[in-house]
Order: C-alpha cells, then structure tokens, then sequence
C-alpha cells in the first residue's frame, strides 16, 4: 500500500503539478491535457484505484483508498485525471443504474472516456435545502420532458452527461441527462472569485430523458444524491486535506528560506504559530475522515462522522492555504505561486457540499437525540445511536 501510494505522489508532482497551468484555463487545450495525463496515469497502473474489483479495480476499503486520495488531492487536478472523482459515479451507477443504462454508460466512465457532472443547485434556489429544486420533469411517453435551470454544475464545460434532480409525479428523481441531447444548453461559465473554474449554468427546455436513464426508482431522488454526497464528502475531504499538506509543505520551506531583518522567518514566534496550529488541524481532520471512512466501510450510519470530517477538512485546508498565503506575502498572492489559486478554491469548500453550517446542525441534531436514550456519549465508538445498538446486537 506505501509503495501505490508513493507512486500516486509522484506521478501527481511529476505529471499533473507541472500541468496545472493549463489545466486551469477549463477551454480545450485544458480538456485535451487532462485526457492525455488519464491515459498516461492507465499505463501507469494507477487509473481508478478506488473502483470496485466488480469493474476490474482493486476494490480496496475506502479508508484504505483514501491513503491514495489524500495524495490525489496535492493537485485540483488529481481526482479528475486519477478517477478519484470517477469513483463516486461508478459506484452510483452500479447502485442504480438499469440493464440498459449500465450497457450504455458503465464501461466509458469506467475507462475514463465519459465524464458525468451533478446538477441539484438551481438560481434563485436555496441549494442548501435539496427539496426545493424546482426543475421539472413532465410524462412523455416511456419518459419525461425535462424543464429547468442549474447552476455551479461542476465541470459541465466537458460532462458528457449530467446527473439531474428533477420534479417527477413521485417527487424528487435522478435523471442521466446526456449534454447533447436537444434543449439541454450550457448558458455561461460562473467565475468564482473572478475566475473560470469549471462551473457552470445550464438550461434544459424541455429536454426528452427516456425511461431507462431513470437512476434509482421515480421519486428516490435524494436517497440517491444523498448516498452520492455521502461518499463524494468523505473522498472530497481527503482530497481538500491532501491540498491543505502541499500548502504546509510550501509554508514551511519558505519559512526556513527567507531572511527578514537579517534571520529566517522561521526564527519568528508568530510565523511558528502557523506550523504548529496547521498540523494540529490537518492532523486532526485527517483522522476524522478516517474515522468517518472506517464508519462507512463497516456498512454503518456515518451522517455524524462525515459531517465532522467535511467541517473539519473544509475549515483546515482553507485556514492552512490562507496561513501560507501569509507566509509568502505579496507573493503568495500573485500567480507566481500556486498558493492564491489553492487559498481561492478551499475557500468555496466551506459552501460546497452543503454549507458546513447544515452539517454542524444536522450533526448537533443527532448528538443530542442519543441523549433521549441516554445520560452520556460513548466516544470510544463510532456510528450514530441505531448503529451503536445493532454493532452492540452482532455476533
Ligand atoms: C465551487 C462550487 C462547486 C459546486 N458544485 C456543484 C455541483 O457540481 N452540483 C450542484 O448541484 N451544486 C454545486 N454547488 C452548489 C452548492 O451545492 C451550493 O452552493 C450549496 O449547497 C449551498 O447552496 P446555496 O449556495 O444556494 O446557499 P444557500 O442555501 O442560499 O445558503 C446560504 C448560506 O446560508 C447559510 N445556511 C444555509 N442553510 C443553513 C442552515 N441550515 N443553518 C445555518 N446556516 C445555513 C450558510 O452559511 C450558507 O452558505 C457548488 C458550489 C460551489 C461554490
């Protein structure tokens, strides 16, 4: 397992690292690039490390995968050109797709050929409670007519398809909407801090969506996303943490490089305050993600332990990109470094996948309701106070 994961880190630094320029700038040559550094990674042997063996991967625990994922997220980059972004929508369609989707779809996505982004958010919506997406899903004939509007669909500049939350008669459903069917219309890319990131506004007018790309059953909607988010979470939260490391590795070089009124910045009391304050956090939000993955793997409620791990990667990695950004200065700011892109994007994870302030109260929510039952909390486990008793039943 070291030895995969020191390959990961070095193929990242070697081959994706040097390639960000590019990457960056989400037009065509980027598109063209990160394909050629999928297909180099395939013959690397590294391509989709956290695809289940049922697709010829190597099928390992996720809290074992995320050992590779940590390293994956050095780079924005790495997830998309390793598969670790893959991993979430394969597991998806394996869960939920029918004979005819999975015949279609499975195999491109497996191979890195097809790319799929996620469109729940919608303008003018808040995006932080899902049940008020208002997209619309119309009968017709084995299908539906699609009639709506996303925005902040990531990387729907490229998607091949996207996964939709739309209004059928049964309530919320997910539909894979292929981008080149009629009527579905990428309508502008949405700067965030003043920059082209990847996200997008889509349009869909009245957009035909045939049966079989029905994911789940009509009206299990947000049983799907939810199950999709629970695991994109956990693996985002390692890959923010694996950012969050190259910040610190960048701060704490420069620390020991720069000579401010003739001794090294590091000598300082206050600069020494952000070494030790940024390991303390990624430490800790290291091992809650962990944990949250232990969680997962064991087949267990873990809505309390990734919601801690997503806070706690979240705050850390975009504490850790500022607290570096410091450290450099003027420098740290400008485009000459990586670190005012990586500070920019940490930033937004405070908000994507859900606010952390819906985790921390949906999280409070269930620490407390275990104290209907009980006069104390058991730290010493995991899983929340249904899975504590059915762990507590087991042979
Ligand atoms: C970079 C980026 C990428 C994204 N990618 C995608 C994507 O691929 N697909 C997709 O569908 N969406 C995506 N999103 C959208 C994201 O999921 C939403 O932004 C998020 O769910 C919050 O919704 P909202 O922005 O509408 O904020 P709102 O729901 O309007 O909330 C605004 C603020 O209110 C506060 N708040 C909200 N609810 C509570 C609460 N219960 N308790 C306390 N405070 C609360 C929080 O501070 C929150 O930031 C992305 C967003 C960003 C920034």
């Amino acid at each position: 397992m070291a030895e995969l994961v020191a390959l990961v880190r070095d193929f990242v630094e070697q081959e994706i690292i040097p390639a960000e320029p590019v990457l960056q700038s989400d037009g065509p040559e980027a598109r063209r690039r990160l394909l050629e550094l999928r297909a180099r990674a395939r013959e690397s042997g590294l391509w989709g490390l956290g695809f289940p063996e049922s697709v010829g991967g190597p099928g390992l625990p996720l809290a074992d995968y995320l050992l590779i994922a940590e390293q994956e997220g050095r780079s924005e980059f790495g997830p998309s050109v390793l598969g670790g972004e893959t991993v979430v929508d394969v597991r998806m369609l394996l869960a939920h797709g029918g004979p005819r989707l999975l015949d279609a779809y499975l195999q491109p996505l497996v191979d890195g050929e097809l790319s799929v982004s996620f469109g729940m958010t919608e303008p003018g919506r808040p995006g932080s409670q899902p049940q008020a997406v208002s997209t619309h899903a119309a009968r017709e004939g084995d299908g539906w007519s699609v009639i709506g509007r996303k925005w902040f669909i990531s990387n729907a500049g490229f998607a091949d398809c996207t996964v939709t939350m739309a209004r059928t008669e049964s309530g919320l459903s997910a539909l894979l909407i292929p981008t080149s069917t009629p009527g579905y219309r990428k309508v502008r890319s949405l700067k965030v801090y003043g920059r082209d990131t990847g996200q997008w506004e889509i349009e869909l007018d009245h957009v035909h969506v045939p049966g079989h790309l029905l994911l789940g059953r009509e009206g299990d909607g947000l049983a799907v996303a939810g199950e999709r988010m629970t695991l994109g979470r956990t693996l985002r939260s390692m890959h923010w943490l694996g950012a969050a490391q190259r910040a610190f590795d960048l701060m704490c070089r420069r620390l020991r490089e720069r000579e401010v009124h003739g001794g090294l910045l590091s000598e300082r009391q206050l600069m020494r305050e952000h070494v030790f304050l940024s390991y303390s956090a990624i430490s800790a939000a290291r091992e809650l993600t962990l944990r949250a993955a232990g969680v997962l793997d064991r087949g267990l409620d873990g809505r309390v332990e990734v919601a801690a791990a997503k806070v706690a990667a979240s705050r850390t990695a975009s504490d850790v990109a500022e607290r570096a950004v410091q450290v450099f200065g003027a420098e740290g700011l400008s485009d000459d470094q990586p670190l005012s892109a990586m500070a920019r994007r940490l930033r937004t994870t405070r908000i994507l996948d859900g606010p952390d302030e819906v985790h921390i109260t949906s999280a409070a929510g269930r620490l407390l309701q275990t104290f209907a039952t009980a006069t104390t909390f058991d730290f010493t486990r995991s899983g929340t106070d249904r899975d504590h008793a059915l762990e507590a039943t087991a042979p």
